[in-house]
């Protein structure tokens, strides 16, 4: 997560928190709502070690807790730009940002549907693109990789 974003994950607390499951709540209440990870980064505190506490089951569907409350209407942030992102991973350099893909075989039939549907990933993220980085980055991002 980006620093703002625990500041964030503050104020709207109260508007996700009927979103979210009781065990979530509790994680929460327990840790915090953000932890640093063994890597030094700000990161969501989790279940147990397993799921992230924002997390929330839907008919047996893994959802995020913080972007139902987005539908809902209750707040205007969707959720981390880290999970919008996913599976593109950014690692921060002094001078640029890379921006690399995450293989992870749950991701598998994602990857098998945007083959069929030919949407490749720098399509799939154009909205979290252009959150993180801008319009006019991105513009230019669709431009070089066409004309490749
Ligand atoms: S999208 Fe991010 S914040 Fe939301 S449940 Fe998943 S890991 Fe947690």
């Amino acid at each position: 997560m980006e620093e703002d974003e625990g500041m964030i994950l503050e104020e709207i607390y109260d508007k996700v928190k009927p979103y979210l499951s009781a065990e979530g709540i509790k994680a929460i209440e327990e840790q915090g709502l953000t932890v640093i990870d063994s890597d030094g980064d700000l990161t969501t505190p989790t279940i147990k070690n397993r799921e992230c506490a924002y997390a929330i089951y839907e008919k047996g569907i893994l959802k995020c807790g913080i972007e139902k409350a987005y539908l809902m209407g209750k707040i205007d942030y969707k959720k981390p730009i880290s999970c919008h992102l996913y599976p593109i991973r950014i690692s921060k350099y002094e001078h640029y940002d890379a921006l690399n893909y995450d293989r992870w075989n749950i991701c598998s039939p994602a990857c098998s549907n945007g083959e069929s549907l030919q949407v490749p990933i720098y399509k799939f993220l154009k909205d979290p693109l252009i959150r993180k980085y801008g319009e006019d980055w991105y513009n230019s991002l669709v431009k070089t990789i066409e004309k490749i």
